[in-house]
């Protein structure tokens, strides 16, 4: 028989905006439970350093994260970790079933399931996933030391995950379809002053190569964007960098989405149009994506969930 428990704030995902979350609502002596989710901590585990968290001029994503889950921990909020496998909205209290088996039910839901990353979408590209493909430079890059790299992407992620590299591979090819990155300038400027780092411009993917026996990346083909001239890459490891998707699954037949999938919230709040269903971070904010928002909206999130909460008493 399924374990079922009730709470009266579930907040479902565990990055800045989940914890953040956890630690207001607990404050609010709500009593919180957060499920945390496939990868506990969200986007920030699979980054290095991160300059940019108001109050530390460096500090590494993963120990960030450390920190923000013993603090929401510390001011009682209840951390699970376990995946929310569905989710009932359509009446009180919301219904969660979980991977372990137990159900919660909630008289209000926080939903904080982050973005994940995106893919190309090539065959080859799902071939070679986790045998030279990947997604994550934190993750992976030891594995290529003294070789060549491939880093696709024109965003910071893209500039970010080039230039760690570099403290590995013994050359980086950054490939992006136009001539202009989307990446802050004092890391494009990085960028630039790196010897380890060549940029091709115009350039898409159209395969990823290598051996099937050991599965292994030799190289990627990409095709310039106006003269469509393909041009060979040889490298062991392909790192995607091209943005992310928010991970709306578990609402997406509930509730409105917009942008290609983030949930819509009423201006200037976390409302859904679900009364007590309250959405926080990347996977409602298409536009600034940052650790520090995403944290704000998780404040915000507790703070309307205690309100209505408050009302329904
Ligand atoms: P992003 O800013 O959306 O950039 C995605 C990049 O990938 C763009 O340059 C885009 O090209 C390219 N791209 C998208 N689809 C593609 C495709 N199918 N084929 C080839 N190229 C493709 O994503 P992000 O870099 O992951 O950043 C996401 C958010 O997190 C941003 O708001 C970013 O500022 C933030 N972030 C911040 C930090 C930091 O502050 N330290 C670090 C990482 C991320 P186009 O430019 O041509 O569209």
């Amino acid at each position: 028989m399924s374990d079922t428990r009730h709470t009266k704030v579930l907040i479902i995902g565990s990055g800045p905006a989940g914890y953040t979350a956890g630690v207001y609502a607990s404050r609010a002596m709500l009593e919180p439970v957060l499920i945390q989710g496939m990868e506990p901590g969200g986007q920030l585990t699979t980054t290095t350093e991160v300059e940019n968290w108001p109050g530390d001029t460096e500090v590494q994503g993963p120990d960030l994260m450390v920190r923000m889950e013993a603090h929401a921990k510390a001011m009682g909020c209840d951390i699970v970790n376990d995946l929310v496998t569905s989710l009932d909205l359509s009446k009180r209290p919301f219904t969660a079933q979980t991977d372990s088996g137990t159900v919660y039910t909630a008289d209000a839901v926080i939903l904080c399931t982050g973005a994940r990353a995106k893919w190309l979408g090539l065959d080859t590209e799902e071939k070679f996933k986790g045998f030279g493909v990947s997604a994550c430079a934190t993750c992976d890059g030891f594995f290529y030391r003294g070789m060549e790299i491939v880093v696709v992407g024109g965003g910071n992620t893209a500039v970010e995950e080039a230039l760690f590299l570099t403290n590995f591979a013994s050359k980086v090819t950054l490939v992006h379809r136009r001539d202009e990155l989307r990446a802050e300038k004092i890391l494009i400027n990085r960028l630039e002053k790196n010897p380890k780092i060549e940029t091709l411009w115009f350039n898409e993917v159209q395969e990823v190569y290598g051996t099937d026996s050991p599965l292994g990346v030799e190289g990627v083909k990409v095709k310039h964007t106006k003269t469509g001239e393909i041009t060979d890459i040889p490298a062991k490891g392909v790192f995607i960098a091209i943005g992310h998707a928010p991970a709306s699954e578990l609402v997406k037949d509930q509730l409105e989405l917009h942008s290609g999938g983030y949930v819509s919230v009423e201006a200037g709040s976390t409302r859904t149009a679900i009364p007590g269903v309250f959405a926080a971070g990347d996977l409602t904010d298409h536009t600034y994506r940052q650790a520090v928002t995403s944290a704000g909206m998780g404040c915000m999130a507790a703070l309307d969930a205690e309100k209505f909460i408050a009302e329904q008493e």
